[in-house]
């Protein structure tokens, strides 16, 4: 019964007409007074998971949120749909926050937003003593956990100033973001049974995911941004540079763009993300200091002009597409030169030997996602140890690819031995030198020009090699050791193809063909 009230409460208040995944169980949990950790992608829906049980119970629901900026939008949204809201913070002037406060003495508010701060006033405390709390609801919850990569100390103290409250309320938290460290932390913090924690998995059904190599990075972005339209879109560059270069090129084609980076005056930048979220412009060319808490729900493509250092950061960024849940495209633009970017830009860093190993590791775990045949979904599931969903997504730019695949055991058996017999202590370039049969001084100097694989694959370019060596890297046929200078090593893949008992099957020109077919749909 309880749940047909909440299905109700969502189609005449949100006007949706069912629950995502895992909203129902948040809910009737919450309902139930029983805490609750809602582990969802972003984009899946945590608000309603507080805000359909807040308006069903008796009393206010409290939602603690590290990110100021997001709450005069989300009281904004709530206040749009009739339902009673306010929040307090520091931008509030005193006089404000005071009669704030007394308006949620006085009952007013059905939904009020703090930030963990807020927390540090006895005065606030002994307010929400006095008023009749059901929920309250922990935002971002990943930044209560100091194994979090978000850490706030002061949102951990929270925690415990809550315990001081004469009646503790239903708590919940909700992240996006989750390791099982964290997933222990919260649940002991917040007073969660295991079966308590609904985790609905980080795959985005909503999102295409395309890998795009080989073609004019800014003529793809023009003609993408052209057949989309009106469609809002971000674009993320690696340097300021960048963005600056691709604003122009693209306003100066005649493209509704505004742009967003660290080197803009403060103004500058308010103005510009402003314009976006308003939609008065459609395309926001950006580095990725754009999007950290902005809520535009209806992006419907980002596109990466360059490779990002790590698949954290991508899937974050690329995430920011098709948070309303209609389809979106996340499309990553891939060439080999960016890879040393991201490599000067670790080198040149300040990180500790060890943090840079660190580093060198996530590039080539974000490199090997550019040349992976698997399905790219899945790639990034692997990569965040989510198996909840273990279907191919079906529609990323390898499940579509309709290519046949070439045996190429052989070649890789040869690429593998080569690897071997140069003792695996090289890296790519020199090892496809080694397999064309170069001249090259490097080579004779380690007498390689005496292997018996040397120029075994004299018919093919280096860059093809190169190209061959990454996806074996991608598909764990080889290893390439973090480091500045990567080295091969045999995969754990290797033995069985170069004992003939697994073959190599390669996709050919995966990409190229997308260009004329599938990409404004
Ligand atoms: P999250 O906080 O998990 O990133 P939000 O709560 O902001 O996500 O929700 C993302 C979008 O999905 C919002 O536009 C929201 O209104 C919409 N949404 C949430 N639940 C549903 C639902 N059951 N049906 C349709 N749309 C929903």
């Amino acid at each position: 019964m309880s749940l047909n009230k909440a299905r109700d409460v969502l189609k005449t208040y949100f006007g949706y007409e069912d629950f995502r995944k895992g909203q129902a169980t948040v809910i009737e949990q919450t309902m139930e007074e029983i805490n609750s950790l809602a582990i969802m992608p972003t984009g899946g829906g945590k608000s309603i998971c507080y805000q359909v049980p807040g308006l069903i119970s008796q009393g206010i629901t409290l939602v603690i949120s590290p990110l100021i900026s997001l709450m005069k939008d989300q009281v904004d949204a709530l206040t749009s749909l009739g339902i009673t809201a306010t929040f307090i913070n520091s931008s509030l002037s005193n006089e404000e926050q005071r009669e704030r406060l007394n308006a949620l003495r006085q009952g007013r508010y059905k939904f009020i937003y703090v930030a963990p701060e807020r927390f540090d006033s006895d005065g606030f405390l002994r307010t929400l003593d006095s008023i009749p709390l059901s929920i309250i609801a922990f935002d971002e919850a990943h930044c209560i956990s100091q194994w979090g990569h978000d850490f706030r100390p002061s949102y951990r103290t929270v925690v415990n100033r809550v315990k001081q409250l004469s009646n503790i309320p239903t708590l919940m938290g909700l992240t996006a973001t989750a390791t099982d460290e964290v997933i222990r932390d919260l649940q002991q913090l917040l007073n969660v049974r295991n079966e308590h924690i609904v985790k609905t998995g980080f795959a985005r059904d909503n999102l295409t995911f395309k890998i795009v190599k080989g073609q004019s990075r800014s003529a793809y972005i023009e003609e993408f941004v052209r057949l989309s339209k009106d469609e809002p879109g971000i674009i993320y560059a690696i340097t300021r540079k960048q963005v600056d270069q691709l604003h122009f090129s693209l306003k100066e084609k005649g493209l509704n763009v505004s742009k967003y980076h660290a080197g803009m005056s403060e103004i500058a930048r308010k103005e510009a993300q402003n314009a976006f979220i308003q939609d008065d412009t459609t395309v926001m060319v950006a580095t990725n200091a754009f999007g950290m808490g902005i809520d535009k729900s209806n992006v419907r493509y980002v596109i990466h002009y360059a490779l990002p250092k790590n698949l954290e950061s991508y899937y974050q960024e690329a995430g920011r597409a098709g948070r309303d849940g209609a389809p979106s495209d996340c499309i990553l633009l891939f060439s080999g030169q960016d890879i040393q970017t991201q490599k000067y830009l670790i080198e040149q860093s300040e990180m500790v030997e060890e943090k840079k190993r660190q580093e060198y590791g996530k590039l080539q775990a974000m490199i090997n996602y550019c040349h992976t045949n698997q399905c790219l979904q899945q790639f990034v599931l692997d990569y965040f140890n989510d198996d909840t969903d273990a279907e191919d997504c079906g529609k990323c730019s390898n499940c579509i690819d309709e290519t046949e695949k070439v045996d190429q055991t052989k070649e890789a058996q040869m690429v593998l031995s080569c690897v071997k017999r140069m003792g695996e202590r090289f890296g790519a370039s020199i090892t496809a030198k080694v397999l064309k049969g170069s001249n090259d001084k490097k080579v004779k100097q380690f007498g390689f020009d005496r292997l018996s694989t040397y120029g075994l694959l004299s018919h093919y370019t280096e860059k093809d090699l190169i190209q061959f060596i990454h996806f074996l890297v991608a598909e764990n046929y080889l290893v390439s050791e973090e480091g500045r200078f990567p080295v091969l090593r045999l995969g754990k893949r290797a033995v069985d193809v170069l004992k003939g008992t697994a073959q190599v099957m390669v996709q050919v020109a995966k990409v190229e063909k997308r260009e004329t077919t599938d990409y404004d749909g």
